[in-house]
Parts: C-alpha cells; structure tokens; sequence
C-alpha cells in the first residue's frame, strides 16, 4: 500500500467498527456487511485452525433453533459439517430429591428440535471463512485497541501499533471482561460466582436418544448434552474446590464420577476430550448504549451457563441491532441516538429475563437449607405438570 492509499485509509470513516471478533462480534460483522454497511472488524487473536481429524471441541454451544435460522441467512450454518452437529429433541432436569423433575420435549412443544449442539471451534471457523470469503469485512486481526475518543461526528479509536480508526458507531463484543464498555465508562455490576464451568466429552455406553440431561446438585449444576453418536459433551458448573478436584482426576476417574453423578443414565463412560474449566461470572450493565457506542454478546450480558443461553441472547442482540440498524432513513447516521436508544430498549425484556432467571436458579439451588429444597423440587414438579406454561418456556428459548 503507498502512501496516499494509507492516508485515505487513515481518514475512511466507517459505518461501524466492532471491537472483538468472537462468536458474537463476527456473525454482526457479517449480518451488517450483508446490509451493505461499511464495516471494520478488530480481533486480538488470530485465526484458528482446524482440530485434527477426529478431535472434538470441549466447548460446546447449544443453539436456539431461531439463532440456527439466523445463522443460516448469513450463510455460517451450511458450512458446517452436518456430522458433527446434534439436534435435541427431548430435555430431561432434575433437581435434588425425586420430586424435583422436569421434561421437555420438541414434539409436545410443537418443533421439530429443542436446539443444535454444535462445536465452538467449528462456529468460529465457519463464521471467520464466510467474512474472508466476502472480503468485504475491514479485518485488523490481529490487533489490540488501545484509546477511545468520541467527537460529535465520529468515534475514533486508536490501535495499539498506532494505526487510527474511525466510525459512527463502535460496537464492543469483546466478551465479559470489556475493554470497549471500560474505555466508554460504561458502568457494570460484575459479580463473581466463585464457580468454573468445567467442560469434557465421553463416550457413551448407552443411546442418549437426543436428549440433553441436567442435575441440579448440591455440589453444583451439572449438564450432559449429546454429540453425535454415542457421545455426550459435560458442562459441571460447581465450587472452586470440586472443579480443582475433576481437573486433577485422570481420564478413568473422571469418567467414573461423571457417571455415578448422573445416575448412568447413559451408562458407563469413557473420557474422550480431557477436562478444561472456565471461570463463571454474572456481568449486568445498567445500559448497552452510549454516545456512538454499543455493546453486544457477553460484554453486555454475562450470564451463567446453567440455560445454556449465553451466546444465544448475543445473537439475539446481533439481530435486533441489525434490524434497527437496517431500517435507518437514507441519510441517518449509524450513531444516531435515537437508533441506540431503540436497540436499547428492544434487548432489555429478553436481557433481564434470562439474568434474572440464571442467577436466581443459581443461588435457589446454591442454597443448602432441608425446607428450601422441598420447595424447589415440588415446583419443579408442579410446572411438569402445566404442559401450557412449559411450552411457552420451551418457544422462548427457541427463539
Ligand atoms: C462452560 C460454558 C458453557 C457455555 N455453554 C453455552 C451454551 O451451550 N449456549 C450458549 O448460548 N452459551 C453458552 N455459554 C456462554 C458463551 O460461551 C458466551 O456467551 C459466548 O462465548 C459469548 O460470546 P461473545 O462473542 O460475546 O464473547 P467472547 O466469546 O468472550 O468473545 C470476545 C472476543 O473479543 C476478543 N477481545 C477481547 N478483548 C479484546 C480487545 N481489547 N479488543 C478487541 N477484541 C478483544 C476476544 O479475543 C474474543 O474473540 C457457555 C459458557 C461457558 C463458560
């Protein structure tokens, strides 16, 4: 590139700039490309490369069927390999005593699947080839921002190596630790379960009939979704000290208290992907806008992944945004304030629903006391038996 094409570079304005590249960030970078909008994308990390043949990814997503669909418009869901995607049909919750137990099933509810099990590494990938196969997409990968200004007529950000971008509109999806909604001063309640989501794949002994199971223990909230085949990936969201203990145990020990704490319901098992833990964090923002800024995906929501909803609310952010963003007059400007405060106002529902229910499950189960349990599992019981109220949870969190 000469000189003058780095200078023009310099003074391009973009329509808008997303900080962080994630599942969230890129599926916006494209849904807003695809709008025709001018977009540039930034990402510290650089491009993954494909697992070797036959290794599963330990991060698992389950996704909405409405996200598939939308995931499907922007031409991501077709790229993946249709073998190592699992529908759930069925859902199976229990809590802890035999009174406490619900089921779901797509058939009841009227659909065709509850959710797809898909491999997080492979969603990324096939997200990141669909913006390279565009070319469209202004990536700076891999980069760090470093300042952000914000003028009347711009957002200006600075990168680490010195280069300066500019856009009517910065959106953070840099994930739960923010640098965007820090650098905005964008103020957030970040509390920390003192919990890790530790994750593995078995094989199994016995058929999981497309069922994705859920334990609400004393010892924490433990989750068997299937994989294709005779597989199932483990999310065991529990203490600190419990989650030191599974990652210490080797391969046959793992195995052993995976299976004994899910009463075998898939029979024995046998550990195929070895144990990794995540650190679990509630994040909530008072707002998810600010002068041409917005925030999207887990820096505006960090949620428990006991629902399984965390990347599914960012999507859902990703489309209202792109919605809002694609109904603008000819003229308007990305940044307009009166556009962030309608996406603001559209996510907040669906926002505080899901952080509200996630964490008020998590400490409800978190507590310890003989009456409390009682009356958790009779609810639980008692909403098994209200087929029209389970239903429409069922269409909520397929959407
Ligand atoms: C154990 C576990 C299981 C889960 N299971 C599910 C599930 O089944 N279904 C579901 O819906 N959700 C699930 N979640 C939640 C899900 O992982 C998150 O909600 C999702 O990853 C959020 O995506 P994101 O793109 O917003 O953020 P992230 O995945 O955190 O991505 C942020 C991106 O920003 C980049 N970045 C960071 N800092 C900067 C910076 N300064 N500048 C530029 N870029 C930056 C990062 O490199 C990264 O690429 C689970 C979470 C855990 C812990």
């Amino acid at each position: 590139m000469g000189r003058t094409d780095l200078n023009r570079d310099a003074l391009r304005r973009h329509d808008v700039m997303i900080v962080g590249g994630g599942l969230v960030g890129a599926s916006l970078a494209l849904a807003l490309q695809q709008a025709d909008l001018d977009v540039a994308l930034i990402e510290p990390q650089p491009l993954r490369a494909a697992p070797a043949a036959g290794v599963w990814d330990s991060r698992i997503y389950a996704i909405s069927p409405g996200n598939v669909a939308f995931l499907e418009s922007l031409g991501v869901w077709q790229r993946l390999d249709a073998q190592r995607v699992q529908r759930v049909e069925a859902m199976s919750i229990c809590g802890d005593a035999p009174a406490g137990r619900l089921q779901f099933s797509a058939y009841d509810a009227g659909l065709r699947e509850l959710a797809f099990i898909v491999e997080g590494g492979a969603l990324q990938r096939a997200l990141d080839a669909v913006i390279d196969d565009g070319r469209a997409v202004r990536m700076l990968r891999p980069a760090q921002a470093s300042a952000l200004a914000v003028t009347a007529d711009a957002a200006h950000l600075t990168l680490a190596d010195g280069t300066r971008v500019a856009a009517q509109l910065v959106i953070g999806t840099d994930g739960g630790d923010s640098w965007v909604r820090q650098a905005a001063n964008m103020a957030a309640r970040v509390s920390d379960y003192r919990q890790r989501g530790v994750v593995a794949n078995f094989e199994t002994e016995k058929n999981h009939r497309a069922t994705a199971f859920q334990w609400f223990r004393n010892d924490g909230v433990l989750a068997l979704l299937p994989l294709p085949g005779r597989q199932v990936s483990m999310v065991w969201s529990t203490s600190e000290e419990h989650a030191q203990a599974l990652l210490a145990m080797d391969g046959l020990q793992l195995a052993a208290a995976v299976a004994a704490a899910s009463g075998n319901v898939v029979g024995d098992l046998h550990t195929v992907t070895p144990a990794a833990a995540f650190p679990l964090r509630l994040a909530h923002v008072d707002t998810l806008v600010a002068q041409r800024i917005a925030l999207a995906g887990d820096a505006a929501h960090h949620v428990h992944p006991l629902a399984g909803q965390g990347v599914n609310l960012g999507f859902r952010d990703v489309r209202t945004l792109v919605d809002v963003l694609s109904a603008r007059a000819p003229q308007q400007d990305c940044g307009d304030w009166s556009l962030l405060r309608r996406y603001a106002r559209a996510r907040r529902e669906d926002i505080a629903g899901m952080e509200l229910g996630t964490d008020g499950l998590q400490k409800l189960f978190a507590l310890q006391r003989v009456w409390i349990s009682g009356v958790r599992n009779s609810g639980m019981g008692v909403l098994n038996r209200l087929p029209m109220l389970k239903n429409l949870l069922i269409r909520h969190a397929a959407a």
